[in-house]
């Protein structure tokens, strides 16, 4: 499915429960009243579908890319803070009892304990679960802890919110509304249980156990996986996996990274992990024969489908270099007749990883490599400072590199710089890939 018809299901679901209370074709009431209800009604269908937006459902991250995904589900649940915080203060309709010939309730609102408690409590776990994930970095909760009560959180939210539909809801009364919401939750639910318990178990029966573990520069370890079962395990170059090391199937204990190997090198997989929090600070103490899980792969970081690409231009910032470094070590594979260029920024020379090969796909495959340190030692003589404006129009600005694809990985602040630059020289914004390995 095109990226584009994905937005258009986005908004089919989220409207689908407002389109079923218009078709109900009740007895209007005051357009606040009717306004609280929308509010109420969209921002609970979308809250429900933020459980498909969890980046790990294939058919999505190959197409969008999972660091899209994580910022739309990001966005869309303060999207959805706002409607709900708004919802019950448009009310303007008395709390009295019905009165007899108002049974689609067209004149009061609903205000009985039974239908506002598990509203008050959906209003207070969404603000709560909003704000954990917005300060997840600063309130010192480890982040596998944080994911688990973000999850657990969440579930409780969705299931509260839809009991005061239910129960509260003039709209959701109607059994077909009713049952949307039921269905909507089943599948949110679902969704967790798939990825937490059911994809785990079936990934069970494909062990993985480390291979090799090699500093390969400052705070910087190449890992090698080999598989411990039969068939293979498919990937496009520049892709990415959630990586298990050393724990249970079922562990939270997983981050994501970049799959630094070229899938026609053969069945092992080899990834590139910098030194950055408490997993990956241990990274360098693990044995060989650990067992390990992997999930995915993931991602839309690929040349997949752009075969019109006349040349491909690769620009990593630190260990961002890993995607890119799957992706040309795949053309030096296969051959790819097109030119290629690797801008590789670093702080210093310490952090350039894998300098040997990078010279030998340099002379073999024709790779133009270009290091650029902000930090040069004295004897430097490569470009210096940031990836900026200049050096690629210096690279790029060129009738001959026309019509090229321009791969980026690297820090958030670097991708944006390098995007407006790119866009600045004419390059199509449908012609640059990137993705950063942070959600925000
Ligand atoms: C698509 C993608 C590809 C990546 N590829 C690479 C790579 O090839 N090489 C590399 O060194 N790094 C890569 N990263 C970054 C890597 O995932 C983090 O550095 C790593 O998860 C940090 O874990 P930690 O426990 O050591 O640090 P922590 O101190 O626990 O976390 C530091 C920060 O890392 C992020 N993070 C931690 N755990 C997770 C998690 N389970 N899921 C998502 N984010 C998390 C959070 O932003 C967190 O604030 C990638 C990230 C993404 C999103």
């Amino acid at each position: 499915m095109p990226a584009g018809l994905l937005f258009f299901a986005y908004l089919a679901i989220v409207l689908a429960p407002l389109g079923a209370a218009w078709a109900q074709g009740l007895a209007p009431r005051t357009p606040w009243d009717e306004l609280a209800s929308g509010l109420g009604l969209l921002a609970l269908a979308m809250i429900l579908v933020e459980f498909l937006q969890l980046g790990r459902f294939r058919a999505v991250t190959a197409r969008v890319g999972s660091d899209v995904i994580m910022r739309s589900h990001q966005l869309l649940a303060r999207a959805a803070l706002v409607f709900a915080v708004l919802h019950p203060f448009f009310y303007v309709s008395p709390r009295d009892a019905a009165p007899a010939w108002d049974a689609s309730r067209q004149t009061v609102v609903d205000y009985s304990w039974e239908g506002l408690w598990p509203g008050i409590a959906a209003w207070l776990l969404l603000g709560g679960v909003v704000a954990m994930a917005i300060g997840r970095d600063v309130c010192g909760v480890r982040y596998q802890h944080w994911r688990l009560l973000h999850g657990l959180g969440a579930a409780v939210l969705a299931g509260v919110g839809v009991l005061h539909a239910l129960r509260a809801g003039r709209y959701s009364a109607d059994p077909v509304l009713g049952w949307m919401w039921v269905a909507m939750l089943a599948i949110a639910l679902g969704a967790l249980l798939w990825v937490y318990v059911a994809a785990p178990l079936l990934r069970s029966r494909r062990p993985w156990r480390v291979a090799d573990v090699t500093r390969v520069a400052e705070r910087t370890w190449s890992v090698t996986l080999a598989p411990q079962f039969k068939g293979p395990f498919r990937y496009r170059a520049g892709q990415f996996a959630w990586l298990n090391i050393g724990h249970s199937v079922f562990s939270l204990d997983e981050n994501p990274f970049s799959i630094a190997s070229a899938p026609s090198a053969g069945n092992r997989l080899e990834f590139l992990i910098k030194e950055l929090g408490d997993s990956t600070a241990q990274i360098g103490n693990v044995a060989n024969g650990t067992r390990a899980w992997v999930e995915g792969p993931h991602g839309h970081l690929t040349l997949g489908g752009r075969d019109d690409a006349r040349g491909i231009a690769l620009i990593a910032g630190g260990v961002g270099v890993a995607p890119l470094l799957g992706i040309l070590r795949e053309l030096a594979a296969t051959e790819d007749p097109r030119p290629t260029v690797l801008i590789y920024g670093n702080r210093h020379a310490g952090q350039i990883a894998y300098a040997d090969e990078l010279e030998t796909l340099s002379q073999h495959h024709g790779t133009e490599v270009v290091h650029v340190l902000s930090e040069p030692p004295a004897d430097w003589t490569g470009p210096t400072g940031m990836i900026d404006a200049a050096l690629l129009r210096a690279h790029f600005d060129r009738p001959e590199r026309h019509g090229w694809l321009y791969v980026l990985c690297g820090p958030p602040p670097m991708l944006r710089n390098v995007e407006d630059s790119l866009i600045a020289l004419g390059v199509p914004a449908a012609n640059i890939l990137s993705e950063q390995f942070v959600y925000y």
